[in-house]
């Protein structure tokens, strides 16, 4: 099992335009290095689902490929860090902060926690590929196995390679209509966090352009550095 000898967390972000491949890494990251995954979207599509007071405020601007107003999801947030174990490494924030207010406001909760921010993962991608790779996106209905009909589609076409169920599902907002809002507002509003992590020294870049493994295999690199990896992975 993998460990860190500090009881002191780290505190990862994965930041970049959706479509990044963001969700993908974290799960590989979260489960090789024994990391808390805090996904917002998936969190705030897990309320909606639920019909909760949270999911009633965050659906509409889910649905039109917006930003949720930031007080909604720090409270997403808070309730989610809530949930590390002693044995966990760390966190690791997959599609949170997306603006200098949440970026702000993850400063004052580590503060709170006596955290301090330890790297900042950012994938790069230009944004005329990100569409393709949203638009072909779906996942199993049962396990959630992630696919993409055009770059990566399944031996058999609707069924799963994983589990062998017939029906993969499309989220909603990877409607075409909803993408280039989604676009928009990463670039408008999360985009510019880049350069602020650059400032304080916290952000690497890595290019999203390459395959799943050679991406993980360079953030695999970098977090050795952070905490001793259960066991090689290149
Ligand atoms: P994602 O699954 O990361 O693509 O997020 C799906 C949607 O959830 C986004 O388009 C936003 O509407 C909402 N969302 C996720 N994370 C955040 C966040 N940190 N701040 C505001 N809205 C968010």
């Amino acid at each position: 099992m993998s460990s860190n000898n500090s009881n002191k967390k780290n505190v990862f972000v994965l930041l970049g335009p959706p479509g990044s491949g963001k969700g993908t890494q974290a799960e590989k990251m979260a489960l090789e290095y024994q990391l808390l995954h805090i996904d917002t979207g998936q969190a705030l599509r897990t309320e909606i689902g639920l019909n909760s007071p949270v999911g009633q405020l965050a659906k509409s601007y889910v649905d039109k490929g917006q930003l949720v107003p930031s007080d909604v999801v720090m409270q997403v947030i808070m309730a989610a860090m809530k949930r590390i174990q002693p044995e966990q490494n760390g966190y690791l924030l997959d599609g949170f902060p997306r603006n200098k207010t949440q970026a702000d406001g993850l400063e004052n909760i580590l503060k709170q926690l006596s955290l301090e921010l330890t790297q900042v993962f950012y994938l790069s991608m230009p944004l005329e590929e990100l569409v393709d790779r949203l638009a072909f996106r779906v996942s199993c209905g049962n396990c959630g196995a992630k696919y993409n009909t055009k770059l990566n589609p399944t031996q058999v076409k609707n069924t799963c390679d994983k589990c062998g169920h017939v029906g993969l599902v499309t989220r909603k907002d990877d409607q075409v209509e909803v993408i280039q809002p989604r676009l928009k507002a990463y670039q408008e509003e999360t985009e510019p966090l880049v350069a602020h992590y650059n400032q304080l020294h916290k952000s690497v870049t890595i290019d999203a352009r390459n395959t799943i493994d050679g991406v993980f295999e360079i953030l695999s690199e970098k977090l050795n550095q952070f905490i001793a990896s259960a066991s090689p992975t290149a």
